[in-house]
């Protein structure tokens, strides 16, 4: 790797914790941000994000999103991932959601109207997640240290610096459509988190079949114009045969959580507005 000129103190800290990764999946990576520092970027983004964002107030709705989300983070590596996740609905129609590092999950109230049962809000929330768990904003942010892009970003961040590269830093975590900076995540990197996705609603007790439901309702939604959800989340042909590749571990595994008594119950509201 070369390192740019007039290094800084980010760029220090950044050269002795290069390391090669293995991604849940077996897959090498380039992971030089230190996890702390990704935390950093993940909880600021959040708090961000809720600075400018309306929440919900119908309970039975955050309480709904709140249960599938429990079943999720109570897996013991997204637990590890964060003791403490928090996750927050937000009144708008955008069909969106995210998860960030330090454990932060956001799911935008319109989203429920394309997720229409507990199992497909937890195959979107199990595929954020799986983004997290495979540290895919860590491996962007070094691909663009690498390409001698990042140094500026980060210490502007770690400065409190301009608003532009703030947005910028928060698009490398997938904030794409928050900040108006479209940065999709690669295809092996969606395909990974369908993977991940998979295996973790199907350990917490959900039907892993819903997730190919789905993705079949979000390529419907939009009359004509993609959720937001896919600018950031790119849906590709492959992706549903993919996932049926994936079926016949993953219900295994959601039978092993059945006969186990992992039975997530989480009644969905009626969605108004
Ligand atoms: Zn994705």
């Amino acid at each position: 790797m070369k390192i740019p000129m007039g290094m800084t103190a980010v760029g220090a800290v950044l050269i002795v914790a290069a390391a090669c990764a293995v991604s849940p999946t077996g897959r090498k990576q380039l992971t030089l941000m230190p996890e702390s520092q990704m935390i950093v970027m993940g909880v600021q983004s959040f708090n961000e994000i809720q600075d400018t964002t309306p929440r919900e107030k119908d309970p039975a709705i955050t309480a709904y999103v709140q249960c599938v989300a429990d079943a999720i983070t109570r897996l013991p590596e997204v637990h590890r991932q964060s003791a403490d996740w928090q996750v927050v609905v937000f009144d708008e129609k955008t069909v969106n959601a995210f998860a960030l590092p330090g454990g932060k999950i956001g799911v935008y109230k319109g989203l429920l109207s394309v997720a229409q049962s507990q199992a497909q809000l937890a195959a979107v929330l199990g595929h954020e997640v799986g983004h997290v768990l495979a540290r895919h904003g860590n491996e962007r942010v070094s691909h663009q240290f690498a390409v001698g892009e990042t140094l500026a970003v980060l210490d502007a961040w770690m400065a409190a610096g301009n608003k532009s590269n703030r947005e910028s830093a928060m698009a490398l975590l997938g904030l794409g459509t928050q900040v108006g900076v479209l940065l999709p995540f690669s295809r092996v990197q969606e395909s990974e988190a369908d993977a991940i996705g998979l295996d973790l609603m199907a350990r917490a007790g959900f039907d892993p079949g819903e997730s190919v439901t789905l993705w079949q309702n979000m390529g419907k939604a939009g009359g004509g114009q993609p959720p937001e959800f896919l600018s950031t989340h790119p849906a590709h042909k492959t992706r549903i045969k993919d996932l049926q590749s994936g079926m016949e571990g993953a219900r295994s595994q959601y039978r092993q959580a059945q006969a186990a008594g992992i039975r997530p119950d989480c009644k969905a509201p009626a969605i108004t507005g």
